[in-house]
């Protein structure tokens, strides 16, 4: 093993996030906040999510069960925690960071048809988990992290996450004592009768984890308000822990406060001497800055998303975040209301129950449910100079909407909603053609975007060029360049030598501006992604 200088250690360490009781508990964060204050003594840190599900990745999932699928620069199709681990550590992930069943065993299987365990019965343990190890070590080592902290996905109990959770013991023996630290999120619930914290749910779950063979480091207990000495000191005794240890998540105003809510309680410190850490302060300044202007927001602005997904508020959690960020940097907090386009799609007498929002927003989409909603609200936002900003399928759609109304091809449409439209203004990419899986074969993650000087996106961006994150099958038709142009509309954005069109602005409109990539993906809390900071700025004038 290496010799890690940061640390003055020899080993690599490893921090392992388990979840107990119930899901959506918010273990992304905890995971994330805890990387955070790692990262902020000078540690190399990252984080990884797995997923024990049986699919390869989240591309073919549905987002209203799952979430949104994240993509990563180098194009895969994540996990939404992913984004949460990028937004809190301000750095670029790969795929790799999203282990799931799914690619252990097709790794795994693979090699067996190579013949890599000839004469050997292929099985659980040790083939499935040596090769989860294999993956994390794999990780630390290419990126030569100090502190790798892994989520595990589910609940402790789950059939599916057990090769996991025995892979995470076996390293506890191999990578040697101090080296490896396991922190269980759980909860404490108040029953309204009572009105006091209940730890019996904490006590079960941990020992559920015990049985496996992990005994819990830490325990970070998500309560609504701080846990009580008397909860501290239950938890603690049942659990086998110093109080010291038990950690309340309770409520933040922000998900940016929770690394601050964690410190304070020295969670750095206990995490420090359990891994023989260099003492070294967090460094807190920026973050704090970042982390108290999500606090001190003032006065609304109310954002109209139109989509299709809008039943989970997770399908669109990056774009919210992205917004988030944006109204943040003036100062401001934004009410979102979620429209399910459909609203739209045969009532064109509710479209005035737009007017009262500062701007509108058209996300990502797939298929024809509720497309003709959205394409009227974006004509809607055109004709009403309202502030227009549209993502992936927002672009697709804010094209058709200016096609059918403006250009007087009242027919068009993209072939994904309509394959025979006499006019595809958007149609199939040619390179998707010849594919016959769904998974994994769309234009995906990070190309390159020439933006045409003496545009609006040339003066957002102030650069010719950006690097920016793609999930999409269908493209703009150039066939209509010439007739979209002629009617006022600027394709300001370009990639693949000008093969595929990528940015749309109406320079007659206030705001009217979408985009063919995902923009939202590369937002910070602090850093803005530039177009969504744009359309805020433009929803605060208008
Ligand atoms: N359904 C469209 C396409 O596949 C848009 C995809 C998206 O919004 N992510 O091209």
């Amino acid at each position: 093993m290496r010799f890690n200088k940061t640390t003055n250690s020899q080993h690599v360490k490893y921090i392992f996030v388990t979840g107990g009781v119930l899901s959506g508990l918010g273990k992304g964060i905890i995971t994330s906040s805890t990387a955070k204050i790692l990262q902020l003594t000078g540690l190399n840190v990252s984080c990884l999510k797995v997923d024990p599900y049986v699919n390869y990745d989240a591309g073919t999932m549905n987002p209203v069960a799952h979430g949104e699928v994240f993509v990563t620069q180098d194009g895969g199709e994540c996990d939404m925690d992913i984004g949460n681990y990028e937004r809190f550590l301000d750095i670029a992930l790969t795929k790799d960071h999203n282990l799931t069943t799914g690619r252990i065993y097709s790794r795994v299987i693979d090699a067996e048809r190579k013949g890599k365990y000839l004469g050997q019965c292929v099985q659980i343990i040790p083939h499935i988990t040596d090769e989860i190890k294999h993956h994390l070590r794999q990780i630390v080592k290419t990126e030569s992290l100090d502190v790798l902290v892994v989520e595990c996905g589910g609940t402790v109990g789950d059939i599916e996450s057990l090769p996991f959770l025995e892979a995470f013991r076996q390293m506890t023996l191999e990578e040697g004592n101090g080296n490896t630290l396991f922190i269980h999120v759980t909860l404490a619930p108040i029953l309204d009768v009572v009105g006091e914290q209940k730890t019996k749910p904490t006590q079960h779950s941990v020992q559920e984890l015990r049985r496996i063979g992990i005994n819990p480091d830490i325990i970070a207990v998500r309560c609504k308000t701080m846990l009580s000495k008397d909860t501290r000191k239950k938890i603690s005794l049942f659990a086998n822990i110093n109080t010291n240890c038990v950690i309340s998540c309770h409520d933040a105003e922000s998900i940016y406060h929770v690394p601050e809510i964690l410190a304070d309680q020295g969670m750095n410190e206990v995490i420090r001497k359990k891994l023989y850490l260099k003492q070294s302060p967090i460094k807190w300044s920026r973050w704090k800055i970042i982390s108290r202007s999500f606090a001190n927001m003032h006065g609304n602005l109310n954002i109209a998303i139109v989509g299709k997904y809008i039943s989970l508020p997770d399908s669109y959690v990056s774009v919210y975040h992205a917004l988030s960020h944006a109204a943040a940097i003036q100062g401001k907090k934004i009410a979102i209301n979620w429209i399910d386009s459909e609203e739209f799609e045969h009532n064109s007498e509710k479209l005035p129950s737009l007017k009262i929002y500062d701007g509108i927003l058209v996300p990502g989409g797939f298929g024809k449910r509720g497309s003709e909603g959205i394409i009227h609200a974006i004509d809607y936002a055109r004709k009403e100079n309202i502030p227009f900003l549209g993502i992936c399928f927002g672009f697709q759609l804010a094209i058709v909407s200016f096609a059918r109304a403006i250009c007087g091809l009242r027919e068009s449409n993209s072939t994904e909603l309509q394959p025979d439209t006499n006019d595809p203004v958007i149609e199939f990419m040619p390179e998707q053609r010849t594919l016959n899986d769904l998974g994994g074969t769309m234009r995906l993650g990070r190309h390159k975007i020439n933006v045409i000087s003496n545009t609006l996106a040339h003066k957002i961006y102030s650069n010719n060029y950006i690097y920016k994150r793609h999930r999409h099958r269908y493209e703009f038709n150039k066939n209509y360049l010439s007739v979209i142009q002629k009617n006022g509309m600027i394709l300001s954005g370009h990639s693949d030598n000008n093969k595929r069109m990528e940015i749309l602005e109406l320079p007659e409109n206030k705001f009217h501006l979408a985009v063919q990539y995902h923009a939202e993906f590369d937002s910070r809390p602090g850093k803005p992604e530039p177009i969504f900071a744009a359309f805020i700025d433009a929803c605060i004038i208008s």
